[in-house]
C-alpha cells in the first residue's frame, strides 16, 4: 500500500517540478548495486546511475565503513583553519590518478562547484599576471556545466538568456561538433573549430579566460564524441592565445576506459579538469578541479587563494572519495567500463538494427546514449511539443528499467535515452538492460510511431 509520506509538511524536493512530472516519478525505497527497489516492490535497474553518479553502485560496505570510521574519528574540522589526513589522503589518490599536470586538487562539493572554482582560479591566476581583461568565457552549445548562477550563465542551452541571464554573465557558446546528421564527424569539428576561431577573433584573445567544454558530452548532447582533431585543434589554439582550457569531466571521468578522457590524448591535454558525481559516487557531496601543480604555486606566491566553502575538504566526503577510488582502483573498474561498455553497446547496435526510431548509438567505454528519431528514413527530430523519451521512462517503469531520457530546448538538438550504469554492473544485468531495452523502444516504436 503507498503510504503518502511524502507529501506533507516539508515535501521532498520534487514539490517545485511541474506537477506531471513530480507524479510520474517512482518513489524509491532501498537500492543495493545497480539496482533499486520502489515502494510497490518493484525492482529497477538503474541505467543511467542516476544522473552518472552512482560509479560503484549502492550499498557498497567497503565505503560505508569507512565512513563510519571517519565519523567516529572526526567528523568535521575546517579548512580554512586546520588539515586532516582523509583530505591529504583523498588528493593524493586524485593527484596520482591525474598524473603530471593534473597533480595538485582543489576538492568541492559537487560539478557546479568545481567548475565555478576553475574559473575562479583562473582568474585569479589572470589577475596575478595582469591579465585583469581576462573574463570572458567560451562554451559549447548545446552543454551542460552546471546550475549555480554562474555555470547556469554558461550552459549551452538557449533558454538561459531570458530566465538567468540578467543575473549572470554569460558565455559566449559556439556549436558542440555533434556528429549525428553532420556531413561527418571531422566535418561538425571543423565547424566547430571556425566558430570558435571567430569568438576568439570577435572578442579578442587577450580578453578570454579559458574555453570550457565537456571532452565527450553528457545529458545535453546525448553523449556527443567530436572527432579527436576537435580537442586538438582548441588545444593548439588555446596555447597561440593564452587561453586555458579547462575540460568538464564531471560525467566523464572513469567511464571512457581511461580515468580522464584527458589521459586519452597527450597532443590535447586541458590545463585544468572537473570532476564531480562518479566520485563522491553518492555516499558523499564531492567534487574536485584538478590543476597543474605550478598554477597552485603561482597563486600561492602571488596573491593566494582562499575562496572557499564550509563543506570543502570535509572529512565525511574526502573518506568516501578515498574509499571510492579505493573500489574503483581494487575492482578494477576502469577496465571493466570499457569491457562491460562493449557489451552494452553491441546489445544497443543489435536493438538499433531492429528498431528503426533508433537512429544513432553512440558513446565511450560504459558512456553510451542511443538518439530516437520521429522520421527513420531521415533521422528527422521529433516535434517540439513531443517528449518521447518521457513516455520511453514511463514504459521502462514497466520493464523494470529506471532509465534518463533527455531532449534539450524543445527537443532543437534531438533526443536521446542515456545509459550508462555503475561501473561494476555485471555481465548478466547488462544483458538484462539491452533486453529490456529492446522491449521498451519496440514497444515505444509502435506506439509513438505506428
Ligand atoms: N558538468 C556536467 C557535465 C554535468 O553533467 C553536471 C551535472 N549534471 C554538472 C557539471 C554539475 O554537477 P552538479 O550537479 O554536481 O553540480
Amino acid at each position: 500500500m503507498t503510504e503518502r509520506w511524502w507529501s506533507g509538511a516539508g515535501n521532498t524536493q520534487d514539490a517545485f517540478f511541474p506537477r506531471t512530472a513530480s507524479a510520474a516519478m517512482p518513489t524509491i525505497v532501498s537500492g543495493r548495486g545497480a539496482v533499486l527497489v520502489d515502494d510497490r516492490g518493484r525492482e529497477l535497474i538503474d541505467v543511467c546511475s542516476g544522473p552518472f553518479l552512482t560509479s560503484i553502485g549502492q550499498g557498497d560496505e567497503r565505503v560505508l565503513q569507512a565512513m563510519l570510521a571517519q565519523g567516529r574519528t572526526l567528523t568535521y574540522t575546517y579548512s580554512r583553519s586546520t588539515r586532516h589526513r582523509s583530505n591529504a589522503e583523498l588528493t593524493a589518490r586524485l593527484g596520482h590518478l591525474g598524473g603530471p599536470g593534473l597533480d595538485c586538487v582543489h576538492l568541492t562539493s559537487g560539478g557546479s562547484e568545481a567548475n565555478e572554482m576553475a574559473l575562479k582560479l583562473l582568474r585569479a591566476r589572470a589577475v596575478a599576471r595582469k591579465e585583469v581583461e581576462r573574463t570572458r568565457i567560451i562554451t559549447l552549445m548545446p552543454g551542460y556545466h552546471g546550475a549555480t548562477v554562474q555555470t547556469l550563465g554558461i550552459n549551452g542551452d538557449v533558454g538561459v538568456s531570458a530566465l538567468w541571464g540578467p543575473l549572470t554573465v554569460e558565455a559566449e557558446r559556439i556549436p558542440a561538433p555533434l556528429t549525428f546528421r553532420a556531413p561527418s564527424p571531422l566535418a561538425a569539428a571543423d565547424a566547430s573549430v571556425d566558430a570558435l576561431l571567430a569568438a576568439i577573433e570577435r572578442i579578442g584573445p587577450e580578453r578570454v579566460l579559458a574555453v570550457m567544454i565537456e571532452p565527450i558530452g553528457g545529458q545535453a548532447s546525448g553523449v556527443n564524441v567530436p572527432d579527436p582533431s576537435f580537442a586538438r585543434r582548441i588545444r593548439r589554439i588555446c596555447d597561440r592565445t593564452g587561453i586555458a582550457l579547462v575540460f568538464d569531466e564531471v560525467v566523464t571521468a572513469f567511464r571512457t576506459g581511461a580515468a580522464l578522457v584527458a589521459h586519452h590524448d597527450p597532443s590535447a591535454m586541458p590545463d585544468l579538469v572537473t570532476l564531480a558525481k562518479g566520485l563522491g559516487a553518492g555516499y558523499a557531496p564531492l567534487g574536485a578541479v584538478l590543476a597543474p601543480q605550478s598554477l597552485a604555486d603561482e597563486l600561492a606566491d602571488s596573491i593566494g587563494f582562499v575562496v572557499s566553502h564550509s563543506y570543502d575538504a570535509c572529512p565525511m566526503a574526502c573518506a568516501a572519495g578515498r574509499a571510492v577510488l579505493d573500489v574503483i582502483v581494487e575492482d578494477d573498474l576502469i577496465a571493466n567500463a570499457a569491457r562491460i561498455g562493449a557489451v552494452l553497446r553491441h546489445g544497443l547496435e543489435e536493438i538499433a538494427a531492429e528498431v528503426s526510431m533508433v537512429g544513432d548509438v553512440r558513446g565511450r567505454g560504459a558512456l553510451l546514449a542511443i538518439e530516437l528519431v520521429a522520421e527513420p528514413a531521415t533521422n528527422a527530430k521529433f516535434a517540439a511539443e513531443a517528449d518521447p523519451g518521457a513516455r520511453i521512462v514511463q514504459i521502462g517503469l514497466e520493464h523494470g528499467l529506471l532509465l534518463y531520457s533527455r531532449r534539450q530546448n524543445g527537443g532543437r538538438f534531438g533526443d536521446w535515452l542515456l545509459v550508462a550504469p555503475p561501473l561494476n554492473v555485471t555481465d548478466e544485468l547488462a544483458s538484462s538492460i539491452v533486453e529490456r531495452l529492446r522491449s521498451v523502444l519496440l514497444t515505444a516504436q509502435r506506439e509513438l510511431l505506428g
